[in-house]
């Protein structure tokens, strides 16, 4: 297992019909090197994982506040900030927002194959290089 090939799933999209052949579940992973200057998910440049806060499902209950264990969460006028440069990636802030307003894009290990199992249950069928 020392050499196995592992990754940071950003995404899980289905019924994917564009950037390819066919009609495709696709798995996007963190630390996409290709710089596309058309790029629409610049959310998948960086390889570490990264939290994003969507204002419209947050009810501004501060329980983020209170379980970042790096302090990188404050409460602004115009809603939650995350310090990315004290940011771990822990997802203990994701965890626990009641409302699903954090998220941790770049899950890696076990929750990564616990998403793709709860989509096409066990085993996961291994990636694959798509021919053009
Ligand atoms: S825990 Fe979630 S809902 Fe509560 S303030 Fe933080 S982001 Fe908003
Ligand atoms: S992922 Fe962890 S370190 Fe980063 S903001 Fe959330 S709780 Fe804090």
């Amino acid at each position: 297992m020392g050499d196995a090939l592992t990754g940071r799933v950003l995404n899980i999209q289905r019924m994917s019909t564009e950037d390819g052949p066919g009609l495709r579940t696709t798995v996007f992973l963190k630390g996409c090197s290709l710089a596309c200057t058309w790029c629409h998910n610049p959310e998948s440049i960086a390889a570490r994982p990264q939290t994003v806060w969507h204002a419209t499902r947050c009810i501004g209950c501060r329980t983020c506040l209170t379980v970042c264990p790096e302090g990188a969460i404050t409460h602004a006028a115009d809603g939650v900030r995350v310090d990315r440069d004290r940011c771990a990636g822990c997802g203990a802030c994701a965890e626990e927002c009641p409302a699903a307003a954090l998220e941790l894009l770049g899950q890696a290990g076990e929750r990564s194959w616990e998403r793709l199992n709860s989509l096409f249950g066990n085993p996961v069928i291994p990636a694959r290089k798509v021919e053009r």
